[in-house]
């Protein structure tokens, strides 16, 4: 039974904290602190330790002896705004492409309720149209909706976005993004999307679209207005360019050689594999109509994805989590780490790329990711030990706590 609980009761007033007694902790290094307390006060980890109520005597102690404590998810790949407020009549994309604005945040208002619940409490949005990626989180910031806190990029550089062309004209591609880069940042965006290559849900093709010289012209104006920058490769056609131009993320791309993932992990760019997404497109076929061959293409670049990303981790490229959740995906956020352990890591080492590492590539490594003291108040109850299954994390949320506040409680507590 969901029971979401908007009232401020956790989050006691200043100077009068709550202690969450929990069986054990994971912090996002990856491993089990020796102690299962934490107090918390405005938002904020107080400390972290044992008997806390003698330092605290007026605190008010939480049971959550039969869950383990991890801190809040990100998520740095998701499209809040790609939801439908009804069952689609036909094709659910081209329903999406016709729907009114007002209906896509309806939507966004089930899929950030649903990503909360499945234990992400900070999550990067890549790629919204009509401002709805600022309404949502408006709403999410004033309480208003239960929902993560979101890092938004506005709309991608795509090549459907651009303004059309005059005939016999041809586009100046750099001007282009230059004047589209100063506009996200007038806009108020954390990040720029670029989709420089194509392959986007039963499309698994990554034909380079966006070459080095925009690339590079739209991240220098993004690093010096301190916005960072998102880039969509499918195949490994454009990473080179990407890497070239300093972007700070490569998101899903395949078959690179290991030459060239030698090079990537000189760079420090993030690698996001999104790999579980084709897995819910293959899982969901029928509601998106595609046929038994798409399936198998899918599932063949489920596979791919995952030995890329096998090799990826023994070059030591760093690793973030990102879902690519769309439509009813929502709320199998964190399923993405499944595949992480399947190409090699450690359930802890998996946990690391959902918690310090998301926080590292949004800038946001001093406030979230770990459970220590100064650190936001975000955490998650699980059930089972993840540092022996992960599915504990991806399946088997029951309690989450954003900013001081629980926002889920599925126990008998
Ligand atoms: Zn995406």
């Amino acid at each position: 039974m969901l029971a979401f609980l908007l009232s401020l009761a956790s989050s006691s007033a200043v100077g009068d904290p709550s202690i969450l007694k929990f069986d054990r902790i994971v912090d996002g290094t990856g491993e089990a602190l020796q102690h299962r307390e934490i107090a918390v006060d405005d938002g904020r980890i107080v400390a972290v330790g044992d008997d806390l109520a003698r330092l605290y005597p007026k605190a008010e102690v939480v049971d959550l002896q039969d869950l383990t404590a991890v801190p809040g998810l990100i998520d740095v790949h998701v499209h809040m705004t790609y939801g439908l407020r009804e069952a689609p009549v036909g094709d659910p994309w081209a329903a999406l492409f016709a729907s009114p604005a007002e209906d896509r945040l309806v939507a966004s208002v089930w899929n950030a309720r649903a990503t909360i619940s499945s234990g992400v409490t900070t999550a990067r949005d890549l790629n919204a149209l009509d401002h709805v990626d600022f309404q949502i989180r408006a709403l999410i910031r004033s309480g208003i909706v239960v929902g993560p806190r979101l890092l938004l990029s506005g709309p991608a550089f795509h090549p459907l976005l651009l303004p059309p062309v005059p005939e016999g004209e041809s586009r100046d591609v750099v001007a282009e993004f230059s004047r589209q880069a100063r506009n996200r940042v007038e806009m108020g965006t954390d990040w720029i999307k670029i989709f420089a290559t194509t392959g986007s849900a039963e499309d698994i093709s990554g034909e380079q679209v966006f070459f080095y010289p925009e690339i590079h012209a739209a991240t220098e104006i993004a690093h010096e207005a301190g916005i960072r920058v998102a880039v969509h490769c499918y195949g490994p056609s454009a990473v080179p360019d990407a890497l070239r131009a300093g972007v700070d993320s490569i998101e899903h791309a395949v078959g690179m050689s290991d030459e060239l993932l030698r090079e990537w992990a000189a760079t420090g760019v993030f690698y996001v594999p999104t790999i579980d997404h084709n897995r819910y497109y293959a899982d969901h076929r029928s509601e998106y109509g595609y046929d038994s061959a798409t399936e198998e293409n899918l599932r063949s670049f489920v596979a791919r994805n995952t030995e890329t990303l096998r090799r990826a981790i023994k070059h030591g490229i760093p690793i973030a989590m990102g879902s690519d959740a769309v439509m009813s995906m929502f709320g199998e956020n964190a399923r993405e780490l499944e595949w992480f352990v399947e190409a090699g890591m450690t359930p802890g080492e998996a946990l690391h790329t959902a918690t310090m590492n998301g926080a590292r590539l949004l800038g946001l490594a001093e406030t979230l990711g770990r459970i220590a003291e100064g650190y936001t108040a975000d955490f998650v109850g699980v059930d089972g030990n993840p540092l022996e299954d992960i599915r504990a994390v991806s399946r088997r949320v029951r309690w989450v706590m954003k900013d001081g506040v629980v926002v889920l409680d599925r126990g008998q507590r």
